[in-house]
């Protein structure tokens, strides 16, 4: 990125039809065709955010146009959403329109027969978000058989929108084989810049609000060309490398699974976890460590160089774990749990490390 900086093409408005513009467009569009190819979508689908929150919001708020029309609008979603999908449940109710939450499973994954309740009861739920790969339990929810009895639902046309962030270059997929409408993803998830985003719509909505047209009109403002095409080669690299990242993801993931498994302070959540368990992302861990607040285990982590959080960095500050009691955790163990998660890079020596430090922290508290 920083070798990019300087590049011409940009520093030209897209949208300016001068050769600056011309330059600027040209680069921009390569890198949605790059984006395309890697997300398996067809030509025309992709749009350009300013990252996975707003592209939720986009597609949540676009409800609003239907119900200020006097069309009956409804959400299904659960309660393990990322906080860009749960926290924009209290407005859109607030201002008419109804969430229905569907059960989550102790694995942490939508449960089926609830999903077919929900859609028979709230035949005026015009929307289904679901997302694919849990980012704070790493839970990976059988989308394919949840979206086939979503689409079994007699009557009103369901709109399935699925946050697919932490599946992006981690667990491969193409969205053309995928029956869903709209879907989000993040660059700086795969190690490209912050401040951009695409949301994968199948066909063109009715969003909520208007600007200079640009991106189809779906996402209108300047466009961020430097980021678009940043992001296009983060794709491109982790796209191509995921299979391989993959098999060595899971490998390192069974070993710390053990590895903590023989600390008798350690609780693995949610404990039904094995260490190969092919429904979950091998790259996320939830881990709790009894009579060490997770708060104090980040810090003590930090100061041994270790990244490790509570939560989801969208909910910092905040001491609730809601997708953690969604899927049955108590508040006690919850208060204790911290998420470890792996980047692509992550060798066994780091996690032999980890290991270590987390032996050291607990003989000292
Ligand atoms: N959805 C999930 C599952 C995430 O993990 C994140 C990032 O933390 C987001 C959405 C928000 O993405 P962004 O930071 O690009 O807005």
């Amino acid at each position: 990125m920083l070798k990019d900086l300087d590049r011409p093409d940009f520093f030209g408005n897209p949208s300016s039809g001068h050769s600056e513009g011309r330059a600027a467009r040209a680069a921009l569009e390569e890198a949605r065709l790059i984006c395309t190819e890697a997300l398996g979508a067809d030509e025309g689908t992709i749009y350009f955010t300013s990252g996975a929150t707003e592209a939720n919001a986009i597609i949540l708020f676009s409800m609003l146009y239907g119900h200020a029309a006097g069309v009956k609008q409804g959400l299904i979603t659960t309660a393990v959403e990322h906080p860009s999908i749960t926290k924009n449940c209290a407005p859109l109710e607030h201002m008419g329109i109804p969430v229905h939450y569907v059960d989550v499973d102790r694995f942490g994954g939508a449960v089926p027969d609830a999903l077919e309740k929900a859609l028979h009861k709230h035949t005026d739920a015009t929307m289904l978000a679901l997302m694919y790969v849990n980012n704070e339990t790493g839970a990976i929810s059988d989308l394919p058989s949840l979206i086939k009895t979503a689409r079994q639902r007699d009557g009103k046309p369901l709109h399935i929108h699925s946050d697919m962030v932490q599946a992006l270059g981690k667990i491969p997929f193409a969205l053309r084989d995928m029956d869903i409408d709209s879907a989000a993803f993040s660059a700086h998830k795969i190690g490209g810049p912050r401040g951009i985003g695409i949301l994968y719509l199948r066909k063109p909505v009715q969003t909520l609000y208007r600007g200079g047209g640009q991106e189809g009109g779906m996402r209108p403002g300047t466009e961020n060309t430097p980021g678009a095409c940043h992001f296009a080669k983060a794709i491109r690299l982790r796209t191509e490398a995921q299979t391989k990242s993959l098999q060595e993801a899971a490998a390192n993931m069974a070993y710390l699974i053990e590895a903590l498994r023989e600390m008798k302070r350690c609780t693995i959540i949610p404990e039904c976890r094995q260490a190969v368990d092919e429904r979950y992302s091998p790259y996320i861990l939830q881990a709790a460590f009894r009579d060490v607040p997770g708060e104090i285990m980040v810090r003590a982590l930090d100061d041994l160089g270790f990244a490790v959080s509570t939560g989801s960095a969208c909910s910092t500050g905040s001491k609730k774990r809601p997708v953690l009691n969604a899927i049955g955790i108590s508040d006690a163990l919850a208060f204790t749990a911290v998420r470890i998660s792996f980047g692509w890079t992550t060798k066994l020596d780091d996690i032999n490390a980890l290991v270590d430090a987390v032996r050291r922290i607990l003989s000292k508290f």
